[in-house]
């Protein structure tokens, strides 16, 4: 529903609104995030905020690799446990700003609204409204992250001419540990 984009100040969960709301570990969020390596690695700070800002979690999700068309960045299959990352172009950010802060910031952003989905959030209004207020509770306002969920991911390859970019298919992989074992076990 259209209106949904506009009612942001209006989303509330379990009583408590989540707009708004600021985190005193901001700082160390911002530190995991320019630092972590790999899928694995943003995962971590994927499940960590969304659990901080809005006290959800589901543990046992899978990541799969596989290269879409380019404006589509990522897809949760409803039903599954799996999330499927378009490689090509996680490839075409890296090549474009050779950045691990931004490419880590472009893979939380476009993780975090599968996981929303994942964890039951059907609608892409109230999923978007949702990246973008866990990006801000968790990053701040001035943070290349919660800037990405209140434009668009695709703003780090501004300029660049996707549909001239023939990008190779490959089989689709699976992410190998992408969870950490045992993870959820110890409290
Ligand atoms: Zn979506």
């Amino acid at each position: 529903m259209f209106s949904a984009e506009f009612q942001r100040e209006g989303l509330v969960r379990d009583g408590e609104l989540v707009v708004g709301k600021e985190f005193s570990n901001v700082k160390s969020f911002r530190s995991r995030i320019d630092e972590a390596e790999g899928f694995s690695g943003v995962w971590e700070i994927v499940k960590d905020t969304v659990k901080a800002s809005l006290g959800e979690q589901r543990l046992g999700m899978l990541l799969f690799l596989d290269d879409l068309p380019l404006h589509l960045g990522a897809y949760h299959p409803l039903g599954t446990n799996n999330i499927v990352l378009n490689r090509s172009l996680v490839n075409i950010v890296e090549a474009v700003t050779k950045s691990r802060r931004l490419v880590n910031a472009f893979v939380y952003s476009l993780l975090t609204h599968e996981y929303l989905h994942a964890l039951g959030h059907i609608s892409e209004a109230e999923v978007r409204s949702l990246v973008y207020d866990v990006s801000r509770a968790c990053f701040g306002d001035d943070h290349i992250v919660t800037t990405l969920a209140e434009k668009s991911p695709w703003v780090l390859i501004k300029g660049i001419p996707l549909s001239t970019i023939a990008a190779p298919k490959q089989a689709m992989e699976i992410v190998k540990d992408f969870e950490k074992p045992n993870q959820g076990y110890i409290v």
